[in-house]
């Protein structure tokens, strides 16, 4: 069995975001509070005690707070189901949650070299201190176990893999603490559960689908993938900002080599958009946008959907 909580659906700033008048943010502020959505972060577990974190967004104490698979255990004075956190880059909304992770118990941060080099550049994250909270680098297309704190195997196998997309925007001209050669600045993974073979592709951040991606994600039964923009240039058609989906690392939702046209008859059992940005007119209900998406077999998840494979 592998369990699924979509703790957070949106991309960076959430819906609303706290300085953003568009249509939607407007929206999710006033009459349609069903429109609200927390900073994408997903908690997968295999037995239903213990979970992993894919991504601690800026809102993972509201989402710990709402989702009750990852309350202490009744009776502990001191406890958290959550074992670890994997993370898929290293953008402000992926990794600032581990912040609030930071009072004393014990799990794993698992990353490319490249994101453990941004942690270890930014001082601010040694609050997590080494004694309670292990960091451990992931290798490209090498699977993976993750323990639990006790160091019991987790039933889960997570294998890693470079996907089209870009170092953190803070990053931006500046000199990568990881180094500038290479890929691993954004990843995409499989997460398997050992004992029913069940398994699921998560994909946050995705510029492009090539025909490699294709292949990899034909015939799975659940794949949670990159809903940024609904097209391309809509931040700056709305006026809300000069970059475009792929100037950022995203692929488009919409047109000819967006994310719905890619996958679409790739034979996948179910499709979610994750990390989706509240200048994307899919996020309203009832949109014509939202018709096309859901029509073509995408579900816009809202915080808290729990999917069982
Ligand atoms: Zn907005």
């Amino acid at each position: 069995m592998l369990r699924v909580v979509v703790l957070g659906a949106a991309a960076g700033g959430g819906v609303p975001q706290w300085n953003c008048g568009c249509p939607v943010c407007r929206a999710a502020r006033g009459d349609h509070p069903e429109f609200r959505s927390t900073q994408a972060s997903v908690a997968i577990s295999a037995d239903g005690d213990h979970w992993f974190l894919i991504n601690a967004s800026p809102d993972l104490r509201q989402q710990v707070l709402a989702a009750p698979q990852l309350h202490p255990k009744a009776g502990l004075l001191r406890h958290s189901p959550i074992a670890g956190v994997i993370l898929t880059n290293g953008e402000i909304d992926a990794v600032t949650g581990l912040l609030s992770m930071r009072e004393g118990s014990p799990f794993t941060v698992y990353a490319h070299a490249k994101v453990l080099a941004v942690l270890k550049a930014n001082s601010i994250f040694n609050v997590l201190s080494e004694k309670n909270v292990r960091r451990e680098q992931m290798e490209l297309d090498r699977p993976f176990e993750p323990t639990l704190p006790d160091g019991a195997p987790s039933g889960i196998e997570v294998l890693p893999f470079t996907v089209p997309g870009k170092a953190a925007w803070y990053l931006e001209g500046k000199v990568h603490p990881g180094g500038s050669d290479g890929t691993g600045d954004t990843l995409g993974l499989r997460i398997r559960d050992k004992a029913s073979g069940k398994y699921l592709y998560f994909l946050a951040a995705c510029a492009e689908v090539t025909d490699d991606l294709k292949s990899r994600l034909a015939g799975a039964p659940l794949v949670l993938f990159d809903g940024t923009v609904w097209r391309d240039d809509e931040l700056i058609v709305a006026g809300l900002g000069t970059k475009t989906g792929q100037g950022m690392g995203h692929i488009a939702m919409s047109g000819e080599r967006g994310a719905i046209e890619a996958l679409a008859g790739l034979d996948i059992g179910q499709k979610l958009f994750l990390h989706i940005n509240n200048s994307n007119p899919a996020l309203l209900h009832g949109s014509a946008e939202r018709k096309i998406a859901e029509s073509a077999g995408w579900q816009i998840p809202s915080d808290g959907t729990e999917i069982v494979l």
